[in-house]
């Protein structure tokens, strides 16, 4: 029975690790370059764009594969781990759909000509910043505020 549960538990890890975004190329900055030019949208936009397209399929593999796998084990230690793994599945895709949310905010802010700008303080959030959380919507001074506030309160 242990084997069965070492296998299940590294592919809940696996699908986990998967809702990142894939990889892309830097953005080129030259050094002129107005700060969310047409450029930096379009490569925003893809980015996003792609997380997302990404996540979609995700969700529905996740969705697929319990219904797939949904049996009744005669055995309760066996039911219980299908349960457990079900939990963790929708607890996945639960993040998932709030990520997508949040990638589809993104999107609007690009498409109002908002997106790339604290909403704290109002300062560009920047490139480098962007490429490692696309969905980022406070500068590191902003986030770093909060994130103390958070802890205080918590
Ligand atoms: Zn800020």
């Amino acid at each position: 029975m242990t084997t069965v549960k070492k296998k299940r538990a590294s592919r809940a890890k696996k699908s986990a690790a998967s809702s990142q975004f894939k990889t892309f190329e830097p953005y080129k900055l030259s050094k002129s370059e107005e700060y969310m030019n047409q450029d930096q949208m379009d490569h925003f936009r893809r980015i996003l764009q792609n997380w997302k397209v990404n996540l979609m399929e995700e969700v529905e593999r996740t969705v697929g594969h319990m219904k797939s796998d949904a049996t009744n084990f005669p055995d309760p230690n066996d039911r219980a781990t299908q349960e457990e793994e079900f939990s963790l599945e929708l607890r996945t895709r639960d993040r998932e759909r709030k990520l997508i949310k949040k990638i589809d905010e993104s999107m609007t802010k690009l498409d109002e000509d908002d997106y790339g700008f604290c909403d704290g303080c109002g300062v560009e959030i920047g490139i480098r910043r962007l490429e490692a959380r696309p969905t980022a919507t406070l500068c590191i001074e902003c986030k770093t505020l909060e994130e103390i506030r958070e802890k205080q309160t918590a």
